[in-house]
């Protein structure tokens, strides 16, 4: 995981874990901050995307994987991560 070391747009992918769609677009990370982090947080908080301890699902695979095994979902969802700052 890269850490910035300078404000400025960095291009971050993210990468569905389930149907390996990704997802590549600028950022702005903070000095100090992991890219990862930021664009993860955006995927979590803007499209929906599910981030979890272990991985990171685009939501149509999460839409489906609630209808089509609820439990396996919300296993996942319990270990979500949070975006406080
Ligand atoms: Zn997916």
């Amino acid at each position: 995981m890269a850490i910035q070391e300078e404000t400025g747009p960095v291009l971050v992918t993210v990468f569905c874990d389930d149907c390996e769609t990704t997802v590549t677009r600028d950022y702005i990370v903070p000095a100090g901050t992991d890219s990862l982090t930021v664009a993860r947080r955006v995927m979590a908080t803007q499209d929906g995307w599910m981030i979890s301890a272990r991985d990171d699902i685009c939501a149509e695979c999460f839409t489906l994987l609630e209808k089509n095994d609820p439990e396996a979902a919300a296993a996942i969802r319990a270990t979500e991560r949070t975006w406080d700052s």
